[in-house]
C-alpha cells in the first residue's frame, strides 16, 4: 500500500495503523481514516459486525479479521507475523479510539518490540467528546476508564480521588449510574458531575449539576445508552488541620471497611507522608 508516514524509519515490514472510528454518528470519520481503511491489506476489528456497518456505508471492501479482548495475545502474535511479512494492517475498535478502554495496547506494544512502525489515525473518543461539552475544566484532566462494580470498591475509588484537582472522566454503564452517583454524593458530598449520554446519536443528552441534583433529574427514568461520567476536581485545597491522624484512621476504617494497616497506608498517601510516620503518630496520640 501507499506509505503515508512522515518520519518513520524504513522497514521492510508493513505498518500498523491505529484508526479512530465513530462513537455513534457514522459521519464522524476522517478522510484519512477512510483512505487508510481502503488501502491496507487487512482490517483487524474488535467487532466485525459493527465494522461491516461502517465499511458498508463507505463501500470499503478490505478484508476484516476479528481482534478482541479474550484472544488479544494470540491474535497479536499472528498480526505481527503478517506485519513482518510486509502487510499493512488497520486496527479499529467497536467505537472510538482503539486502546481506550478497548483492545489495542497489546498489539501496539508487540509491534513496537518487533520494530514495526505504528501510526495513529486520530478520530473520536467518547472521553474527549464528553469533556469538551461538559463545562468542567479542560486544562487538566484524568481518564479513569470503567468504574469498579461493587459499592464498596466504588466508594473506595471516590475516596482515593477526593483530593484530585483535575477533571476526572469515567466510563459507566447506564444500569449502575444511579448507584455510582449515590456513591459520589455519599463520599464527596455535593460535587459537580456531568453525565454525557449517547453522544453523537439521536438521544444525545448532557446533564450537569451536583451529584444530588443529577440523581434527582434521573430518578424514575429508565436510563439507557452509553454514558460518560465526569466529575469536577476538588476546588478547595485539602487541609488536615481539623482532624487528627487517629481520627482520620478511625474514619476511613468506618467509611471503607478496611483494616487498620490498610487505613494507615491510605492516610499516609493522603497526607503525602511515610507509613511509619503515620504509624508513630497514631500510636502516640
Ligand atoms: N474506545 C472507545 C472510545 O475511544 O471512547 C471507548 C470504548 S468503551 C468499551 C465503551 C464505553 O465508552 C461506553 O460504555 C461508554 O461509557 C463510552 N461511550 C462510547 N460511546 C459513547 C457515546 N456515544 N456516548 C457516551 N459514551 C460513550
Amino acid at each position: 500500500m501507499k506509505d503515508n508516514r512522515n518520519n518513520q524509519s524504513t522497514n521492510s515490514g508493513g505498518i500498523l495503523y491505529i484508526v479512530g472510528t465513530p462513537i455513534g454518528n457514522l459521519e464522524d470519520i476522517t478522510l484519512r481514516a477512510l483512505r487508510i481503511l481502503k488501502e491496507v491489506d487487512c482490517i483487524a476489528a474488535e467487532d466485525t459486525r459493527t465494522a461491516r456497518k461502517l465499511l458498508g456505508r463507505y463501500e470499503i471492501k478490505t478484508p476484516t479479521i476479528s481482534y478482541y479482548d479474550a484472544a488479544e495475545r494470540q491474535k497479536s502474535r499472528r498480526l505481527v507475523a503478517r506485519l513482518n511479512s510486509g502487510e499493512s494492517i488497520a486496527l479499529i475498535s467497536e467505537a472510538g479510539m482503539p486502546g481506550i478502554s478497548d483492545p489495542g495496547y497489546r498489539i501496539v506494544a508487540e509491534a513496537i518490540s518487533a520494530g514495526i512502525p505504528v501510526v495513529p489515525i486520530p478520530g473520536p473518543s467518547a472521553s474527549l467528546a464528553a469533556l469538551v461539552v461538559s463545562g468542567l475544566a479542560t486544562d487538566r484532566f484524568i481518564f479513569e476508564g470503567f468504574l469498579p462494580r461493587t459499592l464498596s470498591a466504588l466508594k473506595k475509588k471516590f475516596f482515593l480521588l477526593r483530593d484530585e484537582e483535575r477533571t476526572i472522566i469515567f466510563y459507566e454503564s447506564p444500569r449502575r449510574l444511579l448507584v455510582t452517583l449515590g456513591a459520589v454524593r455519599d463520599v464527596l458530598g455535593e460535587r459537580n458531575v456531568v453525565v454525557a449520554r449517547e453522544l453523537t446519536k439521536i438521544f444525545e443528552e448532557v446533564i450537569r449539576g451536583t451529584a444530588g441534583e443529577v440523581i434527582d433529574q434521573l430518578s424514575g427514568r429508565e436510563i439507557k445508552g452509553e454514558i460518560v461520567l465526569l466529575m469536577e476536581g476538588r476546588q478547595e485545597k485539602p487541609s488536615w488541620d481539623h482532624i487528627s491522624v487517629a481520627e482520620q484512621i478511625e474514619s476511613v476504617i468506618n467509611d471503607l471497611g478496611i483494616t487498620r494497616m490498610e487505613a494507615i497506608k491510605l492516610v499516609a498517601s493522603l497526607r503525602g507522608v511515610s507509613k511509619s510516620e503515620i504509624y508513630r503518630e497514631y500510636h502516640q496520640e
